[in-house]
């Protein structure tokens, strides 16, 4: 696959446009180059971590498709093309400011719906979170009833809410795991690191993974001086030639006259130093100061107790009184802090390295969206909001946006490269670090 080169390419500089075309020309070389079958040509592909080669994955996307009817199979794809006037369908594309309740309002669906639309969501609270650029696509049957909705959140990720028979909603996921396309970055700093990252084409979300990683190791404002050399390398992701606006980390250097710092991903999404020690802080496998029995465990396959559906429960819960500190369960962003009619009052935290904790059905919090937090930090009481049959704590793990059993998943626990994958290890760093290098000198030749 090659890289996806926009028409904006030619209004790039000069020294961009000389990047663009040797990266182009090493994708080419790479898709050329002869590899065993089943292999993959992308010299990223390797790092993608494992949750994302499963077929589970495959499977899923496969499933969603056949069950996608005709009409919205190519609803997000055929823009440019004219379109059969469908009028049992229209699209909303989310505005700044948006809520669920005002978007179903105006496109004339009673609240009823849309708490049906969100029951079906409580599993997965994909609805949430509505940002400009998610669209959703509603569906009617002759008597103008809702009969599906999608959400379009990017082009690897869609979820369908659609009517079943007894009224209810179930919903679908598509995940489209797409590709990985990496690119390095390079700079000398003039003034602050974040200046010159920034110059460099960084984004403030890579500048903070960056100081996350070497925070216990250098003082970003004192110690990095001018004249101190750095290299990134990161990858972003696309589905054909679309991006998901995701991207990763997967290499550091910082020359210091002193020392010099590095960090490398490794596939099972931890980052090591070059000789493989480990640059993560331990999870804690239960936020929580006390020990409270389970009251009900993890359960992808967990079914209704009244409708017989699967209803999956995505959570550990805990029998914790209403008011018990909860704990963050390793440092972290907090990315919500909202409130469900069925999740109750929730939080959510973005962690290192493809990791993602839940704080379910909160008594009160105490943090804010944005803040930065540090492992055991108190960050709610628990509580018994939300529609909830007594007080309990829910506990959420996710790994690559799949929720996995807390108690049993392997969370990073700050120990060195695993002995068998240390010589893989090694070899990737170098072909990294070589990678750097010769992206540094093309881009740094003015
Ligand atoms: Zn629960």
């Amino acid at each position: 696959m090659p890289l996806p080169v926009s028409d904006t390419a030619v209004n790039l500089p000069p020294i961009h446009q000389r990047a663009l075309l040797l990266l182009t020309a090493f994708s080419v070389i790479l898709i050329l180059w002869p590899n065993p079958p089943g292999t993959s040509v992308q010299p990223t592909a390797e790092l993608m971590p494992k949750v994302l080669n499963e077929s589970l994955y495959q499977s899923r996307a496969e499933t969603y498709t056949n069950h996608l009817p005709q009409h919205l199979r190519n609803s997000t794809s055929t823009e440019a093309k004219p379109q059969i006037q469908d009028d049992s369908k229209h699209h909303y594309d989310i505005k700044p400011g948006d809520t669920l309740s005002r978007i179903f309002s105006s496109q004339g669906f009673s609240q009823q719906q849309m708490h049906q639309v969100m029951a079906a969501d409580q599993s997965l609270l994909a609805l949430d979170v509505l940002r400009p650029g998610h669209r959703l696509t509603f569906q009617l049957d002759e008597n103008q009833q809702l009969q599906s909705m999608e959400l379009f959140i990017h082009a690897g990720h869609r979820v369908l809410y659609q009517r079943e028979n007894n009224g209810e909603f179930s919903y679908q996921e598509q995940l489209n795991a797409g590709e990985w396309h990496s690119k390095t970055f390079a700079g000398t700093v003039h003034g602050s690191f974040y200046v010159s990252a920034k110059n460099a084409g960084l984004s403030d979300g890579d500048i903070a993974t960056i100081h996350q990683l070497f925070r216990d190791r250098v003082n970003f404002s004192r110690e990095i001086h001018a004249g101190d050399r750095f290299q990134v390398i990161r990858s972003d992701n696309y589905v054909g030639a679309e991006t998901t606006s995701q991207s990763r980390i997967e290499g550091v250097r910082i020359f210091n006259r002193h020392h010099q710092l590095d960090a490398f991903l490794h596939a099972n999404g931890q980052f090591y130093n070059a000789n493989g020690e480990s640059l993560e802080r331990a999870f804690m496998r239960v936020p929580l100061s006390r020990k409270f029995h389970i009251t009900d465990d993890f359960n992808p396959r967990r079914l209704h107790p009244v409708t017989g559906r699967v209803r999956p429960h995505n959570g550990t819960d805990f029998a914790a009184p209403i008011g018990t500190p909860v704990l963050a369960a390793a440092a972290g962003t907090v990315i919500r802090v909202e409130h469900h009619p069925y999740a109750g009052r929730y939080i959510e935290i973005q962690h290192h390295g493809q990791y993602k904790t839940r704080y379910l059905h909160l008594h009160k919090t105490l943090i804010r969206p944005g803040q930065r937090v540090e492992r055991g930090q108190r960050i709610a009481l628990s509580g018994a909001t939300g529609r909830v049959t007594g007080a309990h704590f829910h506990y959420e793990l996710h790994i690559n946006n799949r929720p996995v059993n807390p108690l049993t998943a392997k969370i990073p626990l700050a120990e060195p490269i695993p002995a068998e994958d240390r010589d893989a290890f090694l070899e990737r760093v170098t072909f990294m670090t070589k990678q750097m290098d010769d992206e540094t000198l093309l881009t740094q030749r003015y």
